[in-house]
């Protein structure tokens, strides 16, 4: 059996490189491809499952706003303080504007062609007069989603260990965007089912987002700083208002529970 590690062929575990073996990166890579799709794949069923809280066990919700808290903070140090040098490294030149644009894509698909948008259960009857407007919200995060997998895509295009820290940063904040999805479905009127396979949908988009750059590893450059300045958004706009929200400090600490959660485990990975 062929052992492979940064490259280099092994004859056994423990021995030293036969030699630098060109086929051992395709293999290497082939297996990090296929470890980005299964995280992908549980990415996106938090997504299902966040659904189903809403549709079927309600109670358990309460609990989503940690993930809420938690998700932002370790969402928002990924996105500073990997993603973005990441990006910037790829290209000085187009990382800082696509990070920007990510950025301002979000804004205009998720809080501006929708008025009214937040994390969280959707109360507000009257913001949604319009049926369609269920609709629009699931397109401004479906695009949202696709990006969420792309990050994942990036990350493991680029190395291992980055693509771990990203699929945790978003998997953190899944389960409370597909419960928020099936909430503004419920809320413009749809059915429960509708509610619940809107949730689908963006499990699909996520995976959609893995599967683009599986097979197309070269937008890598593109698709990296543009979920950069996506999960800036998310981060700072979607999740942390919903932190400031909560009375008291406990929920506000929770935040730095992520920022310190995502510190700890830099320090204890190795080099990326
Ligand atoms: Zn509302
Ligand atoms: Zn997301």
């Amino acid at each position: 059996m062929r052992i492979c590690l940064a490259g280099a062929e092994y004859r056994s575990a423990g021995m030293k490189p036969l030699r630098p073996a060109p086929g051992c990166v395709i293999d290497e890579l082939r297996a990090m491809l296929k470890t980005s799709l299964i995280l992908g794949a549980i990415a996106a069923l938090a997504d299902v499952a966040g659904g189903l809280v809403l549709v079927r066990a309600r109670g358990v919700d309460r609990y989503l706003r940690y993930f809420v808290a938690l998700g932002a903070g370790f969402l928002m140090s990924t996105a500073l303080l990997e993603m973005t040098p990441e990006s910037i490294r790829l290209s000085a030149r187009l990382g800082p504007p696509l990070i920007m644009a990510g950025y301002c894509a979000m804004h205009l698909l998720e809080h501006t062609i929708n008025a009214h948008f937040h994390y969280g259960e959707e109360t507000h009857a009257g913001e949604f007069v319009s049926r369609h407007t269920g609709y629009s919200v699931l397109g401004g995060l479906g695009v949202h989603s696709l990006f969420d997998g792309v990050a994942i895509g990036s990350g493991f295009a680029l190395s291992n260990w980055l693509g771990w820290l990203i699929f945790l940063a978003i998997l953190l904040h899944k389960a409370p965007e597909g419960f928020t999805m099936a909430s503004v479905m419920l809320a413009s009127g749809r059915s429960r089912a509708t509610a619940f396979y809107s949730a689908v949908v963006l499990a699909a988009a996520t995976l959609a987002g893995v599967l683009v750059i599986q097979l197309a590893p070269r937008w890598v450059p593109y698709g990296l700083p543009v979920s950069a300045g996506v999960a800036l958004y998310v981060a700072g706009t979607d999740l942390v208002p919903e932190v400031n929200r909560e009375p008291g400090i406990r929920m506000a600490l929770v935040f730095f529970a992520g920022v310190a959660g995502f510190l700890l485990l830099r320090t204890l990975l190795p080099q990326l």
